[in-house]
């Protein structure tokens, strides 16, 4: 018995009653054949649809051999009839999608004469591929008039149209098939040849949004989303934009420019402050302490760099040059630096002295101890290379 689909001739139908007539073992899981069924198995560039059987979880939905398989966590009996049901928020988020796509396909195809050429539905969002170039204006012209054939609330019809009527139209697809062609017209919009179920007429897209759109094999790529997807979108933007514009007291519309100019004086205070530590470090070399052969310096503010300079400064008037920077409770930073000795065995004295860790190669090394200002005195003042 060949299983009705229920789906091809009303896309709205999302709860039913269905005898189970097979339900077989598979590598996770079972499989269930029914008399019929709305459960829309993968195809035409949609996910299949998720739902229940009885209590039953339908996790996937794949057309086999002409066959519908419901895949499933649970055996069902042979013979019985079970209550159905579509996660219809899902299926009715995809339908919008859908031919949401199939506007924004025809149009393109009518304006400039490119093809659908690829086209992927994820379930935020819908990429379509078109063989041709169009710029940011030209996708803005093509979402005024998809909305505007969405506000039309044209009509939307799917059918099976026999060989003698089907030579005759005129519609877009993407294989050369002969038989068993379904056409999803769109009136003044479009005729497409497709599987999925769709929505019955443009008013029920709600919106169409084009998001983005990049250079791809020789065309473009589009990002677009419809319908709750795009309403959702524009809600959790809508809050970010309202958050940002409240928090630089900027118009929404400016908050673009409100952030170049925070993140400018930013840069100009980072920019200050590298000078400014620059200078300190400079004018600290005038209190490297000399000690033996040994230079050093102990900080409560140097950051890396700042370390780094005095270093390669203290380097060249001494055999051993060292600089810390931290305060007693949260231990201190370290780097030392020389031009003769093997920093390996200065960083193993630094570490088990100063109950440190750091390394390094050649001539630095860095690390960090966990020692007082006074414990990091002593220790200088009478290592093993002063
Ligand atoms: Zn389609």
């Amino acid at each position: 018995m060949i299983t009705e689909k229920l789906y091809y001739n009303n896309s709205y139908i999302n709860e039913f009653s269905a005898v189970v007539l097979s339900c077989d073992a598979c590598t996770d899981g079972f499989f269930v054949t029914l008399d019929k069924t709305a459960f829309f198995p993968e195809g035409g560039g949609q996910k299949a649809d998720n739902g229940y059987i009885g209590d039953v979880f339908v996790k996937d939905v794949q057309e086999e051999s002409g066959k519908i398989l419901h895949f499933v966590d649970k055996a069902l009996s042979v013979g019985g009839e079970y209550l159905c049901k579509l996660n219809w928020q899902q299926r009715f988020n995809r339908m919008q999608n859908h031919s949401g796509e199939h506007i924004v396909s025809g149009i393109v195809n009518s304006l400039y004469g490119y093809d659908n050429v690829g086209f992927h539905m994820e379930e935020d969002y819908v990429t379509i591929d078109f063989n041709g170039e169009l710029t940011r204006e030209q996708l803005d012209e093509i979402e005024d008039k998809v909305n505007y054939a969405i506000y039309k609330n044209y009509s939307i019809n799917c059918w099976f149209p026999d060989q003698t009527e089907l030579s005759g139209l005129d519609y877009r697809s993407k294989l050369e098939l002969t038989e068993n062609v379904r056409l999803v017209s769109i009136e003044n919009t479009d005729l497409c040849a497709c599987c999925a179920p769709h929505v019955k007429s443009t008013g029920e897209v709600g919106i169409v949004k084009i998001l983005d759109f990049m250079r791809h094999r020789g065309g473009i790529r589009l990002v677009m989303k419809a319908g709750f997807k795009a309403l959702l979108d524009y809600r959790e933007k809508y809050r970010s934009v309202y958050d940002i514009s409240n928090l630089l007291s900027a118009k929404q519309p400016e908050v673009f420019n409100a952030v170049e100019r925070v993140y400018n004086e930013v840069d100009d205070v980072n920019r200050e402050l590298y000078n400014f530590k620059h200078k300190v470090a400079e004018s600290d070399k005038n209190n490297l302490i000399y000690s033996g052969n040994i230079s050093y310096f102990i900080s409560s503010f140097y950051d890396t760099d700042m370390m780094r300079n005095l270093v390669n400064y203290g380097m060249e008037k001494s055999s051993l040059s060292l600089a810390f920077s931290g305060e007693d409770e949260n231990g201190y930073s370290y780097i030392a630096g020389s031009n003769s000795l093997d920093m390996k065995n200065v960083a193993r004295s630094i570490n088990s002295s100063l109950n440190g860790r750091g390394g390094g190669r050649d001539t630095m090394i860095q690390g960090k101890v966990s020692a007082t200002k006074e414990q990091i005195v002593n220790y200088l003042e009478n290592n093993e290379w002063r």
